[in-house]
C-alpha cells in the first residue's frame, strides 16, 4: 500500500476518513480528489470509508471505486451521526496522521500539507481548517442565512463552551492519530456538534489547536445548518458546558509521543511505531497525563486556580504540578520570541529581562558561592541571555560555559564566549560525562518531565560533577503567607513547584547524592520588590513604587530572600561519599 511520494516535506502515513451517508452522487469526486493529493502528501495513504447506515449502494460505491490509493470501507449497520462515524473511521485507521473530509469535500485537500507539516513538527497537536482566516476567501461563497447562522454558532460556541475560534465546524481537521484516538474517546456527541465538543476536549487538556487557511474546490453544500440543526446543537452545547465543569473531558495518559509520528521522509527514521528510536523525545512528550510525573500517583489536593489552570499537590511526594500537565506542543509555543519582553511579567516571562542583567548576574554570582570548589565545564540549563554563563566565567572558575535555551531569540543574545545549544532540554545534543557542573536557575519549574531532565543532567555531568538548582519552594515563608497570590504561581509556565520533600525524592531516586538545600536570595531593586510584595494587589503595587521614586529609593538594591531553594548535589564519583547534607530544619 505504499504510494512514494518524493516530495521531502511528506509525511510517513496519513489516513483520511471519510463519514458518507447516502452519498452515491457527491462521493466518487471526492475519492477523485484524494486520490490525487495524499500521494503528494505522504509517503503512504489510505481512505476510510464510513458508511454510515447509507440506503443507497454508497459502501458498494466506495468499495469497488480504484484511484492511486487504497480504500477501506467500514460500515455502520445504521445511522448513527458524523461524530459517531468520524469516530469509527479513526479507530480504523492504520497510519500515525489522520485526518477527516466530508463527502463532498468542498475544499482543496493540498490545504493539509501545512497541517501536517505542524502536527509532524510538533507545534500543533490539533490542525483545523478555518474558513473565516482572510486567505481562506472562503465566506464570500455562502448566501446570508449561511453566514448569519455561521455566526449565530461562533457566538455561541464562544458564550456557552469558551472556544476562542470563530469557525468550529469546517470539514477538515488532522491529528496525530494517537491524539485523535484519545480526543475520540472523551466525545459523546455522535452527531454534528462532536466537531466542538472535540476542540472544546483539546482545549481543556492543554493541546495546542492551530488553524489554516482553506479554498473551496467546489460550491460547498454541506448538510449542516446551523438554523435546521439549530435545537439539536444548543442542546450539545450545553451538554459539552456541563462535561467541561465536570472534568468528563481529562484525557487519560495521552500517549501522544509513543504514535511515533514524528518520522518524515527522508531522515532514515525508524518505521512507524518505532518508539524506540526516540527514547527522550518520548518521555518529554508524554504529557496530559493526569499523575505526579515524579511518582506516578494520581491522588492530589487543589492548591490554586486561575483561570483554567488548576495547580494540584501530589498526595504521595508533595509535588504541585498543573492538572493536566500541557504538551510539549503547548509549552514550546509558550516560549517563543514574547516571553522574555511582554507587558505583564507578573502574569508571564519578564518584562525586561535585559534590564534586570546587572541584578542577575550578582544573583547568579552569589549562588554559584554554594559550588565554590567547581570549577572547568559549565552547562546552564533554561540559560536565557547567558547571565549565568557571564557570572561563572567573571569568576575565572568556568573557562568553558554551554547555555542551554528553548527561545532562539533569547539564544541568540548570549555572549559569543559561551557555547549556545537551542533546543528543549533534556532532547538536546550534549557530550556525555562532560561537565563539571550543571545549572538550573529558575528553569527546573519550566520541565515537565524530572525524571527525564534529572537522568540527562547525570548522564552529561562527569562523575563527581555537581549539580546546582535554584526553583521555587512551595513550603517558603512567602509561599505560605501569599497563598494564592504568590508570585511563583505562573501559568502555565511553571508546570511543576518544588519543595525539599520531593526535591530530595527525586535527586535520590536520578542517582545524586545531595550535599544541601538552602534558601535561596536574590538581588532586587525595591521597585521591583514592591511589585512583587504586593502581588495580585497591582495598584498598592503601584502606590509602594510611586511612594520609593519619590525618596529615590526606587534604584536601590537590596538582597532578599526569593521564597526559592538553592540545592546542590552531585553525581557519585572519585571513590568518595558526598551525601553529606546537614540533618536539620527545612528552609524556608
Ligand atoms: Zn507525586
Amino acid at each position: 500500500m505504499a504510494e512514494t511520494s518524493s516530495n521531502p516535506s511528506a509525511v510517513a502515513g496519513l489516513t483520511l476518513v471519510v463519514p458518507a451517508k447516502d452519498e452515491v452522487v457527491r462521493l466518487p469526486p471526492t475519492l477523485e480528489a484524494a486520490s490525487r493529493v495524499l500521494p503528494g502528501l505522504a509517503l503512504a495513504s489510505e481512505i476510510v470509508v464510513v458508511d454510515d447506515g447509507s440506503r443507497d449502494g454508497t459502501a458498494a460505491l466506495a468499495a469497488r471505486f480504484a484511484g492511486a490509493v487504497p480504500i477501506r470501507v467500514v460500515r455502520l449497520e445504521r445511522n448513527r451521526g458524523k461524530g459517531a462515524a468520524v469516530a469509527a473511521g479513526i479507530a480504523a485507521a492504520r497510519h500515525p496522521f489522520v485526518a477527516f473530509t466530508d463527502a463532498d469535500c468542498p475544499y482543496d485537500l493540498s490545504a493539509l500539507r501545512p497541517m501536517l507539516e505542524a502536527l509532524a513538527g510538533r507545534t500543533a497537536d490539533v490542525a483545523i481548517g478555518a474558513r473565516d482566516l482572510v486567505e481562506s476567501g472562503v465566506s464570500r461563497g455562502y448566501g446570508p442565512l449561511r453566514r448569519l447562522s455561521g455566526k449565530m454558532l461562533s457566538g455561541l460556541t464562544r458564550a456557552v463552551i469558551g472556544l476562542p475560534m470563530r469557525d468550529s465546524q469546517c470539514g477538515l481537521k488532522a491529528f496525530r492519530t494517537e491524539t485523535a484516538r484519545s480526543l475520540f474517546a472523551v466525545r459523546t456527541i455522535d452527531g454534528f456538534g462532536f466537531d466542538f465538543e472535540l476542540l472544546a476536549a483539546a482545549l481543556a487538556n492543554g493541546l495546542v489547536v492551530e488553524r489554516f487557511p482553506v479554498s473551496l474546490s467546489h460550491d460547498d453544500d454541506s448538510r449542516v445548518d446551523v438554523l435546521r440543526d439549530g435545537l439539536a446543537m444548543f442542546r450539545q452545547l450545553w451538554l459539552v458546558r456541563a462535561g467541561l465543569r465536570r472534568g468528563d473531558y481529562r484525557l487519560p495518559v495521552a500517549r501522544q509521543a509513543a504514535d511515533g509520528a514524528v518520522e518524515r521522509a527522508g531522515n532514515g527514521a525508524a518505521p512507524v511505531g518505532g518508539v524506540a528510536a526516540r527514547p527522550r523525545s518520548e518521555t518529554a512528550s508524554a504529557a496530559v497525563a493526569n499523575e505526579c510525573p515524579l511518582c506516578g500517583s494520581s491522588e492530589r489536593r487543589p492548591r490554586a486556580r486561575r483561570g483554567s489552570f488548576h495547580m494540584v499537590e501530589c498526595d504521595e511526594c508533595g509535588l504541585w504540578r498543573l492538572d493536566p500537565l500541557p504538551t510539549r506542543a503547548a509549552l514550546e509555543r509558550f516560549y517563543r520570541d514574547e516571553y522574555y519582553a511582554n507587558g505583564a511579567p507578573s502574569e508571564t516571562g519578564y518584562g525586561d529581562y535585559a534590564a534586570q542583567a546587572d541584578d542577575l548576574r550578582a544573583t547568579f554570582a552569589e549562588r554559584l558561592d554554594l559550588v565554590a570548589e567547581s570549577r572547568g565545564r559549565l552547562l546552564d540549563v533554561g540559560g536565557g541571555f547567558g547571565f549565568l554563563a557571564d557570572a561563572a566565567a567573571a569568576t575565572g572558575r568556568f573557562p568553558e560555559c554551554w547555555v542551554v535555551e528553548t527561545s532562539e531569540s533569547a539564544a541568540a543574545r548570549v555572549a559569543p564566549g559561551h557555547r549556545r545549544v537551542v533546543g528543549w532540554f533534556p532532547d538536546v545534543d550534549l557530550p556525555e560525562a562532560y561537565f563539571d557542573l550543571a545549572s538550573l536557575q529558575d528553569s527546573f519549574e519550566h520541565l515537565p518531565d524530572p525524571r527525564a531532565t534529572l537522568a540527562r543532567l547525570h548522564g552529561v555531568l562527569r562523575p563527581g560533577g555537581r549539580l546546582l538548582v535554584a526553583t521555587p519552594n512551595t513550603a517558603s515563608l512567602i509561599a505560605r503567607l501569599q497563598r494564592g497570590a504568590w508570585v511563583s504561581l505562573k501559568f502555565p509556565e511553571h508546570v511543576l513547584l518544588w519543595s525539599p520533600r520531593p526535591m530530595r525524592r527525586a535527586l535520590r531516586e536520578a542517582g545524586f547524592e545531595i550535599e544541601r538545600i538552602v534558601p535561596a536570595g536574590q538581588w532586587v531593586r525595591l521597585d521591583f520588590l514592591a511589585h512583587r510584595v504586593f502581588s495580585g494587589r497591582p495598584r498598592a503595587g503601584a502606590a509602594a513604587v510611586r511612594a520609593l521614586r519619590a525618596i529615590g529609593a526606587g534604584g536601590v538594591r537590596a538582597w532578599v530572600p526569593s521564597g526559592s531553594i538553592a540545592v546542590v548535589a552531585a553525581r557519585p564519583g572519585d571513590g568518595r561519599s558526598r551525601d553529606r547534607e546537614a540533618d536539620g530544619g527545612e528552609p524556608s
